[in-house]
């Protein structure tokens, strides 16, 4: 015989914390608390299996689980002295839904349920107040009728306020037994009329119906949808719940309340919650009263905290509270009632809590000695730490949501309008807070990008250019808001019936992609001697470095505040576009004759050396992956036509054809075109300049120094072993030279990103020529879906929203296909190469379950963007956990 019903409380606990699968977490949470002792109303949980059941069978019950709960709930009568649907002395219950997660969109709580026109006056003579019974019935009535039967709970609300008003009072405590009376009467015909059926009399069949309408409530389109999101199987089921009554609103001795046991906002340890005397649960929720604080310690002078009011029910919570944290060893969620003094426990569950107070409850539950320095860890969610480590919206500030797009890089920013990179240099030069809007960005926007205090484009993904410089440079920035047309002509931007103009303040949330109309508040970041604590008790566990993506002095500087150990990817592209080398990128694409193109090129070098001495001093022997030229040369061409004359004039060419060359470098589609080591193929000087420009910045500051650098070099979008052949043969040939000529050498690597999917295959060949890989997640992704990260933001959304694919493959890496050719590439490398070092530069560096996903691959490091330093090396840290603990042999 299958067992469907387990009890709880009373005597008899056939459930415990460990049943959450089959009881739910309510279920096994009432169990558990009953067993160790504390005070709970007797019950019994209906399993999880009897919902998986119920709808295998075409929506019918088990055969044997009537037998079931009726010996159940024959229990909760023994251990009450009371009797279900008895006119004399009534045993009332509550219904409760209970999934294994916490699962908004289930059906609600029913409470007092058991009462009719008989037990209502039983209750009322035991109870000795029949205003008690009264409001208890028509409680009952309101609840069930709106949660099973379906009538809109205003309609009850309604009638209830009509006759406040005709009675002229305020508060519901103050109505009599009698009015409550007619109001019960109200309140049946509000059923009968909403839905042709008369309020069921019988407390089986009411019991009965709450049961299945808990049941049903789980197939309901808003849990299918909360399922859905969270990825949480229709095949778990949800349990019931249905326990004995007890009564917070018998009296001013009565109470009920909700409350963590610390603060979830701050995470100080202190009691902190809210309570209602004479009332029952729903109330505190509702409004209709103030609650009042539960320690006097946070009370006004006002006010009255149940410390001072109810202050033995108080003392016993502080005991239950101290006993539920050394229990369950986390910070808890508690419902509770007092019926005449006497405290009961209804519910416990793991708190959910703010970043900053899941930051301190860890720390300081460890130093407490509740939990080890592992699990603290394990407690923080990395992701959470980008709201520590910038401002957010302020959750009281009101808003109005203008559009959402993409969260590209998180914080929160305000800020006017602006739509050229120039003017947001501009005004920000004056002092003014801006907002670069673009259709789209390119690298010739970086400056601006710098200057706003965030950036907003209507196109383009995750791993488009505004989300990738607008996450390494730490500026907020919503991509790809598609509802948003933008007219740079017209200088305005429309979504829906809003037009904002140029100078129109909007506000952008980076990390939830929304964008509100006007100035919305924020709240600077903090950071606690806590963070630190934590990330040096990640650092002790985690096995993969972290480096950042980092190309000028600032973002070194960042990433080194931030922890990190080196840098895993400078883009050596955006050091083109400072004012004072842009013109000699210029003459070096345009010019059509060798010494024109050498000129150019000699000039760049100097700045070049510049850039990479700097960042090796900043990072000060740290290893430093300096990529040589990727993007297509089309994106550094002139646009405006005094540019173009300005070039033409310098390398005294006509403009005609000038603007003939233009045609003749631009691609239908660059990203799959002429760029990446394909350029260094076709312009070798290109790339020897680069090369030079290393090796004399590396000898420069090891001489300054004292401190050996090994600079790293990274070919890009390498497809076959020939193009790194060519090009590290290239390479090594300026590198003996600068030798030679330095009369000096030092160590130096050679390595390619690996982010086309021929390389991964052919990883083994590669390796024989290659002294490092590092993953460009962003390409491969691009290359194996055969799908665009600048157009993505117009139809990925809805992949996702509509389950198509789980996650956006540019933010967390697609495990079965691109994981599958990184673990394919570094297996094939390393199987050449044992010694071979494999990093990952891609954005999927920063994403935590990517990173869990790279060290079961067993790569070296991970390299992201400066402001996410402390997200990896926590996430580092949880992922060398997870894998030590499924490494562990069972006993
Ligand atoms: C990549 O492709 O993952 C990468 C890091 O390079 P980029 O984003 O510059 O193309
Ligand atoms: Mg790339």
């Amino acid at each position: 015989m299958t067992k469907w019903v387990y009890s709880f409380g009373g005597g008899l606990n056939e459930g415990g914390a460990g049943m959450r699968n089959l009881l739910g977490g309510k279920g096994a949470n009432l169990a558990e608390m009953a067993s160790i002792g504390l005070p709970v109303p007797p019950g019994f949980t209906i399993t999880t299996e009897v919902c998986s059941a119920f709808y295998e069978n075409g929506n019918a019950y088990p055969d044997d689980l009537a037998g079931q709960v009726a010996t159940a709930l024959h229990r909760i009568e023994t251990a009450m002295g009371l009797t279900f649907g008895d006119a004399n002395a009534p045993l009332l219950v509550s219904v409760r839904s209970g999934a294994r997660v916490s699962m908004p969109g289930m059906m609600d709580t029913v409470l007092n349920l058991g009462l009719n026109d008989e037990t209502v006056e039983g209750l009322a003579h035991s109870s000795g107040d029949a205003r008690f019974a009264w409001d208890s019935y028509r409680r009952f009535i309101q609840m069930y009728g709106s949660v099973v039967m379906g009538v809109p709970h205003h309609r009850f609300e309604d009638l209830l306020e009509q006759s406040k008003r005709t009675l002229n009072v305020a508060d519901d405590t103050a109505i009599s037994a009698e009015s409550w009376r007619d109001v019960v009467e109200g309140y049946k015909e509000i059923v009968l009329r909403e839905t042709g059926k008369h309020f069921p009399s019988d407390p089986q069949a009411q019991l009965w119906g709450a049961v299945s309408a808990v049941f049903g409530s789980w197939m309901n389109p808003r849990a299918h949808t909360y399922r859905r999101l969270h990825d949480i199987p229709a095949n778990w089921g949800t349990a019931v719940n249905v326990q004995a009554m007890v009564f917070g609103n018998m009296g001013e001795d009565c109470a009920t309340g909700v409350c963590f046991t610390r603060d979830p906002s701050t995470g100080e340890n202190i009691f902190y919650g809210e309570y209602l005397v004479n009332a029952q649960g729903e109330d505190v929720v509702a409004g209709i009263r103030t609650p009042q604080p539960m320690s006097a310690l946070r009370a006004a002078a006002e006010q009255r905290p149940m410390e001072t009011v109810l202050p033995e029910a108080y003392a016993e919570l502080l005991r239950v509270r101290d006993l539920l944290e050394k229990h369950y060893r986390d910070m808890q969620d508690i419902e509770f009632t007092v019926q005449s003094n006497t405290l009961y426990m209804l519910q416990t569950r793991t708190g959910k809590r703010t970043a900053a107070a899941a930051l301190k409850i860890a720390i300081d539950m460890a130093r407490e000695g509740l939990i080890t320095q592992e699990e603290a860890i394990q407690r923080v969610p990395p992701a959470s730490l980008d709201q520590l480590l910038h401002p957010t919206l302020d959750p009281n500030a009101e808003r109005t949501q203008l559009a959402r797009g993409l969260p590209a890089s998180p914080g929160a920013a305000a800020g006017a309008i602006v739509f050229t990179a120039e003017e947001v240099e501009e005004r920000a030069a004056q002092g003014q807070d801006v907002i670069l809007v673009r259709i789209e960005t390119s690298p010739e926007d970086v400056h601006g990008m710098h200057a706003a205090r965030g950036v907003l484009t209507t196109r383009g993904g995750m791993t488009s250019h505004a989300a990738v410089v607008a996450r390494g440079m730490g500026r907020v920035c919503v991509a790809g808001a598609g509802s948003i047309h933008v007219d740079y002509k017209a200088q305005t931007l429309t979504a829906g019936s809003h037009v904002l103009k140029a100078g129109d303040w909007i506000t952008l949330d980076g990390g939830t992609g929304a964008v509100y109309i006007g100035k919305v508040a924020t709240i600077p970041p903090t950071l606690s001697g806590d963070f630190s604590t934590l990330m040096g008790w990640a650092d002790d566990v985690r096995r993969l470095r972290v480096r950042a993506n980092a190309e000028t002095p600032d973002d070194a500087e960042t990433a080194r505040k931030f922890g990190a150990e080196g840098i895993g990817l400078c883009r050596t592209e955006h050091m083109f576009f400072g004012p004072d080398r842009i013109g000699h990128v210029r003459q070096m694409i345009m010019a059509d004759e060798s010494e024109a193109r050498a000129r150019a090129i000699d000039a760049l070098l100097p700045f070049q050396r510049d850039d990479f001495a700097s960042l090796f001093r900043i990072m000060s022997g740290l290893p430093v992956t300096i990529r040589l030229l990727d993007p297509p040369l089309h994106e550094f061409l002139p646009h405006g036509e005094t540019e173009l004359v300005d070039i033409a004039k310098a390398l005294g060419q006509s403009v005609e054809a000038l603007r003939a060359r233009r045609a003749a470098l631009s691609e239908a589609n660059p990203m799959l075109g002429h760029r990446g080591c394909r350029l260094g193929i076709s312009y070798p000087e290109i790339y020897a300049m680069q090369v030079r420009a290393i090796m004399e910045a590396a000898i420069l500051v090891s001489r300054e120094t004292g401190e050996a650098i090994v600079p790293e070099i990274m070919i890009p979008l390498v497809g076959m072993k020939t193009e790194l052949d060519r090009t590290r043969k290239a390479a090594e040939d300026v590198v003996a030279a600068v030798f030679g000529e330095q009369g000096t050498t030092l160590e130096y690597l050679i390595g390619t990103m690996i982010e086309l999917p021929r390389a991964a295959i052919t990883a083994a060949q590669i390796a024989e020529v290659a002294d490092f890989f590092s993953f460009g997640t962003n390409d491969l992704t691009q290359t194996t879906l055969g799908l665009s990260r600048d157009d993505a933001g117009s139809f990925l959304p809805y992949y996702v929203d509509h389950g198509l694919l789980p996650k956006d493959p540019f933010v967390s890496i697609d495990r079965e296909g691109v994981g599958g050719l990184v673990r394919l590439g570094a297996e094939s490398g390393r199987s050449t190469k044992p010694s071979l070092k494999l990093g990952v530069c891609g954005e999927h560096g920063g994403d935590p379950d990517s990173i869990a996903f790279f060290e079961q691959v067993g790569l070296d490091y991970v390299s992201c963007s400066p402001f996410r330093v402390p997200v990896a090396r926590l996430a580092a840290a949880q992922a060398a956990l997870l894998r030590r603990k499924a490494a562990e042999v069972p006993a």
